[in-house]
Formats: structure tokens, sequence, C-alpha cells
């Protein structure tokens, strides 16, 4: 057993040294992978949690220069559900088994906060045995707590990096990491289960970027981790920057799983646009959370962050029947539940 991975296994934790060895030297993949999956059986056994994405607007206030969606690309084909769309949804993919509705969209200021709270009162009215997760962007503090209010229990934002000098690469002027770590502070003071992440391979990535990036998802202790490679888009400033590798971000994948054994880690849908079976292979390296696709197919293709995403054309019963089989083919079993986190 090679040494890190041996201390990972007991310690959960390696010195600045070993991380940046680890990041940059190559690891035994089958050790590791195993190491990670024994970890992962440890707490959640061979369960996957499935969560129900709705992906309601990709109109975006925002400009980040890697994501497709946003202000700066005139090619996006903007859309935004109905309440009664994203209504349908959520029975559709209640029928189907899911009891997490997952609510992204862009930073889109039609949303106000008044209308979140309207479209999260009815979703818990109608489905009060189901966990409402928003994925919307940075908000107030008191705009948080209106929504923990209305009923949303969980909240997704990746902090995207750590480092202040790469933050700024990634994002235009009027974004900083500063409200970024602001936003996931008070999202875990008001009470919400919150999970954060970044981009594997995202433009100047560097070892010591990925460095901080462990080491505030350590201050953090967020309940979910989600991490997925990069993939270029074509209309934005990064068209030409390579995407992320495939191999490096499972080996990130499994090295989160055994220095956070209880978080949860979506096996995330860019994995599956870089490999025919990259959710799959995120599994065994130590995922247990997917979030297939409940938005409509007619809007499918416009939530158009990354080049190649997957399940563009699928019905919601199909993407349920299919990752049933994949996670089945992977060696686990998908789980209908709330699935909270252990953290
Ligand atoms: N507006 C919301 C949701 C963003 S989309 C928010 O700010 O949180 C969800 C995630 O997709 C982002 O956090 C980002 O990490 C990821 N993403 C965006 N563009 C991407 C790309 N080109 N490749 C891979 N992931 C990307």
């Amino acid at each position: 057993m090679p040494e890190l991975i041996a201390k990972l296994q007991t310690e959960h934790d390696l010195t600045d040294a070993e991380l940046l060895n680890f990041l940059t030297e190559p690891q035994p993949e089958d050790i590791l992978f195993a190491a990670a999956d024994a970890e992962r059986r440890r707490y959640y056994g061979d369960a996957v949690y499935l969560r129900g994405l709705i992906e309601f607007t990709n109109y975006c206030k925002n400009n980040c220069y890697y994501c497709g969606i946003r202000a700066g690309n005139p090619c996006a084909e903007r859309y935004r559900l109905t309440d009664e769309q994203i209504l349908a949804c959520c029975k559709e993919g209640y029928s189907l088994g899911y009891r997490t509705f997952v609510l992204q969209g862009g930073e889109d200021p039609y949303y106000t906060d008044e209308k979140i709270c309207a479209l999260v009162s009815a979703i818990a009215m109608q489905h009060p045995d189901c966990r409402i997760t928003l994925s919307i962007g940075e908000k107030s503090r008191d705009s948080y707590q209106r929504y923990y209010d209305a009923g949303a229990r969980r909240f997704l934002l990746r902090h995207e990096t750590a480092s202040p000098e790469h933050y700024r690469k990634l994002h235009p002027e009027s974004m900083s990491l500063e409200n970024r770590k602001r936003c996931l502070f008070d999202l875990k003071a008001i009470g919400y289960q919150v999970g954060s992440g970044f981009m594997i391979g995202s433009p100047y990535q560097t070892p010591e970027t990925l460095l901080s990036d462990i080491r505030f998802l350590q201050e953090l202790c967020p309940a979910m981790i989600g991490v997925g490679p990069y993939i270029t888009h074509r209309e934005t400033p990064f068209a030409e920057m390579p995407p992320g590798e495939l191999h490096f971000s499972l080996r990130i994948v499994a090295l989160l799983r055994l220095m956070f054994p209880k978080a949860l880690i979506p096996a995330t849908t860019a994995f599956a646009s870089l490999h025919a079976e990259g959710r799959e292979l995120a599994l065994r390296a130590g995922a247990n959370v997917v979030m297939p696709n409940l938005s409509p197919v007619t809007v499918r293709k416009h939530y158009d962050l990354y080049e190649n995403k997957v399940c563009l054309g699928d019905e919601a019963a199909h993407c349920r029947g299919c990752m049933e089989r994949r996670i089945a083919s992977a060696g686990y079993r998908a789980v209908v539940a709330v699935g909270d986190s252990l953290v």
C-alpha cells in the first residue's frame, strides 16, 4: 500500500507537502479507488442517492469566463420555466421516486426573493416529504434566510477556487472570492446543508490552488462536495483552453472521499459529458450521489454550461431508468430517500 494512501485511510488528512506530492505524482489508481470505495461503504454502504435536477432559468447577470450561459454570450438562447412547469417537473419527479428537488439556474434578476419564496413554498406544500435544494448563486444573508423560512433546506454554491488570484482569473471584477465565501458561511449559519466545490482542470488551476481548495473545504465542512472536470465552451473567453483530464479528476474524487468520508459527493454530469462511463467511474472512485435531469426536454440543450453535455434528449422517466442501470452496473444501489448527509 503506497504510503500516502495508507495515511489518508487512517488519518483522513495529509500535510501540505504530502498533498502537493499526491497532486503531482501519479498514484496507483486501483489501490486508490479501492481505498475510497471502502471508505464510502463504511458510512453509506452501497447506497447512491438520487436528486432530481430542475434547470429552471439560463438567464444570468454574471460573466464567469468559463460558463456558456454567461451574460456576455449572445449566442445563448435564453429561457425561463414557468412556476407551473417547475411544479409539473416536481410532480413527475415525485412519481419517479425523487425525494429531493434541486432548483438550479443562472443568477436571474427576474426571480425576486418573493418569486423564489413563492415557488419554494408551493413545492414544500405539494411535497412535504421532500427536500428542496436551491442553486441560484450569491445573495444576501437576508435573502438566504427568507428562502430557508419558505422551506428550502439545502443550497449548492461551489466556491470554484479558494485562491484569490485564481478566482480573479476565472471571474470578472464584479465578483469576488470574499463574497462567495461570505455566502457559504451565511448559508451554514442559517442552518442549510451546504454543498460547495470546484471544477477540476479549470484554466490556471495549479496543485497549489487545489491545495487551497482542500483546505477551504476542511474549514467549511460542507455536507456535499461537488467537483467535475472543466469542459471548454466555445462561446466563452476560455474557448481555447483545454478541458480537465478524466483520470486526474477521478483521483481528486477519491482524494476527497478519503479526506471527507461522510460527505455526499455527486458523480456530476461533467464526468458523464467527458466520458461515456464517466458517472460510473466517479461512483467507483468514491462518489455517492447522482442528479438526473428533470427539466423539460425542450429546454435542456439551452442550459448550456459547457459543450457536449449529455442527456439532452432524454425524458425524465428515461433518465431515471438509465441512471438506475448505470448505478447497478457500477456495483451500487439507487436509493429512493431524502438522503441527508452524515456530516
Ligand atoms: N448560478 C449558480 C449555478 C452555476 S452552474 C451558481 O453560481 O452557483 C453550476 C456549476 O457548473 C458551477 O458552479 C460551475 O462550477 C460549473 N460549470 C460552469 N461552467 C462549467 C464548465 N465550462 N465546465 C464544467 N463545469 C462548469
